[in-house]
Formats: structure tokens, sequence, C-alpha cells
């Protein structure tokens, strides 16, 4: 009787073990500390090659501009933020509605929007206390990403009503208590700078278009304290221009 216990549990055992490496091999592991630190990701899995390999890279310290008339950034954000999630990458909200953005001619829209801590991308070398990322996808599957840089100063009314909500733990899911409009998020000057760069998280996916907002908004020490509580530091170190150029 005592072998039968004994072998059912072992066997147990087997079976986690076997499904957690199922687990592992379809989403391998990977972070921002140790073993699985950035300088790592591209050879946790074949799949993420392009975070060593790849030569146009984000984040970047936007520096080497090129002064171009950029035409004004088409945002029609009519829709909502609806549910807030800890990955255990980042805190990420999904968004609801027509939320769009047309860069060359092309549609984006809107999929979510997540926070680093710190920045990731830096301009002329200043580093931010928090970076998000609003990132929208087009029909033909490319990918648009604007971020918002965020200072410390005066308390973020929109902010404060992802934090009221903000999840304890990773993996943790909530549906937002007070939805609201994601463009409440951005600055009142949508002035930007523009390159083309990569996801900054494993694959590290190129042919991004990178949008940077040069105005930042402000929030407070506490509310960017909240989330960098969540996340610890979750910003992947600046990586070289190589042979790009930053628009702006
Ligand atoms: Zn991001």
């Amino acid at each position: 009787m005592k072998k039968v216990a004994a072998l059912a549990l072992s066997f147990g055992m087997l079976f986690a073990g076997v499904t957690g490496e199922g687990h592992h091999a379809e989403h391998p592991h990977w972070g921002y500390s140790g073993n699985d630190a950035p300088v790592h990701w591209g050879d946790i899995d074949p799949k993420f090659r392009m975070c060593k390999l790849g030569v146009n890279q984000s984040p970047v310290d936007l520096a080497r501009f090129i002064e171009a008339k950029l035409p004004k950034l088409k945002i029609t954000y009519a829709g909502i933020a609806h549910d807030i999630v800890d990955n255990g990458h980042t805190v990420k909200v999904t968004t609801q509605g027509k939320n769009e953005v047309v860069v060359d001619g092309k549609v984006f829209r809107l999929v979510q929007f997540h926070f680093h801590t710190p920045s990731e991308n830096k301009i002329e070398g200043k580093q931010f206390p928090m970076e998000a990322h609003f990132v929208h996808k087009s029909d033909d599957g490319e990918y648009l990403v604007i971020a918002v840089m965020f200072t410390d100063g005066a308390h973020n009314k929109a902010l404060q009503k992802l934090l009221n909500d903000l999840p304890t733990k990773a993996g943790e899911s909530r549906q937002l208590h007070e939805m609201f409009n994601p463009g409440e998020l951005f600055p009142r000057k949508l002035d930007y700078y523009r390159y083309e760069g990569s996801f900054t998280t494993p694959p590290c996916t190129e042919g991004v278009r990178w949008i940077v907002l040069k105005q930042s908004v402000s929030a407070s020490k506490d509310q960017i304290a909240k989330l960098h509580k969540v996340m610890g530091n979750n910003n992947r170190p600046t990586q070289p221009l190589k042979a790009r150029v930053i628009l702006r």
C-alpha cells in the first residue's frame, strides 16, 4: 500500500515536471536580473535570437537627430482602458473600442499599454523615472509604439484610476472600476521623436515604429513608487543606434 502511494506520488511529481517543462518550452523564462537578465535574453531561446543579433533594437538613447518636418500626430482615441494585469514583467492595461493612430498613411489600433520603471528610452542621456508604452498594431501585423515619459511632480489623475485597481501579485488581472480614455495619459502637446526599433522584451522583434513624445507628463513620486513596487526595475538597457538616426 505504502509503495503504491509512493509510486503515485512520484508519478504525480513526474507529471508536474513534464507539464512544467512543456510550459517552459513555450514560454521560456526571462527577466531583468541574474541568469534571466537582458544580456542573456538572446541565448535563452532560439526564438529570442534577435535580442542579440538584431541591429535595430530598442530602447535607445535618443541622440544623433535629423531635423525633419514630421507630420502632426493623428491620434483618435475614443475607447476605454478596461482591464489591468500584472503579467510578471510589467503592469499592462488592455483597451476596448476605437483607439487609432495614423502614421505613414497606415492605421494602427491600440492593443494595450504598459509601464517601465525607470524609463527604457533616454533622451540625450536623460533617463526618466517611468515610461509608458502604448502598443498599436496594424491590420497587416506591423507595430507602432508611442512612448510617454513621466517626471516626478504633480499627482496624475488618470494614472490614479489605474493605481486604485493595481494588482498585488503576478498573474492577477482586474477590471477597472473607473474606465477611462487612454488619451488622458498623454501630454497636451504631441510633438515627437521618431525612430525604427524593436520590442524591448523578448522576442525583441524588429520593424517597430517608435514615436517618443517630447513633452513628458507628471505623476507624484508616490504614484511612480507604487508601480515600481509591483514591477521592480523592468527596463532593458539602451541598445546601440548602429546606422540609425532619430527624426525630430
Ligand atoms: Zn514596453
